[in-house]
């Protein structure tokens, strides 16, 4: 069980870097049958790696979802980003092959829905429960709402 704030400390430096450039372009709230807050969003990149502006960036479907509460809770703007444990999602290659899904599974923040579920030995040897970019930026507009 992960918090957005621990996800968001598990993740090295060069991917926050990127983050600023990725853009939320629809998002939307809500629960679920269940009854667990969510919030789900299209995401993109509209820039490229030499920072032109892509004609048509791909959109990838980002998501978080509520799934318990640490004991402590205090009315704070932010309390959502710290108290409570999260499931998230997203659709980008990133994700899957930078093994964010895999490492963040094995901690009950993620389902695997994308990868196929091994080690990503190669690109995450250190099995940190890392985001991707889209992620971050779904999380700072998350964090400028109260939810
Ligand atoms: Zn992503």
């Amino acid at each position: 069980m992960l918090t957005m704030r621990q996800i968001r400390k598990a993740t090295p430096s060069s991917i926050f870097g990127n983050h600023e450039y990725s853009r939320v372009v629809k998002m939307s709230r809500g629960r679920t049958k269940a009854g667990a807050r969510f919030v789900r969003a299209l995401t993109c990149s509209p820039w490229d790696n030499n920072g032109f502006r892509r004609a048509n960036p791909p959109q990838y479907s980002t998501s978080v979802v509520v799934v318990g509460t640490r004991a402590k809770k205090v009315a704070i703007k932010s309390a959502w980003l710290m108290f409570d444990y999260i499931k998230c999602s997203c659709s980008c290659p990133y994700f899957t092959f930078y093994g964010c899904e895999v490492e963040l599974w094995k901690r009950g923040a993620a389902d695997i829905y994308y990868s196929n579920g091994k080690d990503p030995i190669v690109r995450n040897p250190a099995e940190r429960p890392w985001a991707c970019k889209h992620l971050l930026a779904l999380f700072d507009k998350i964090d400028n709402h109260t939810l």
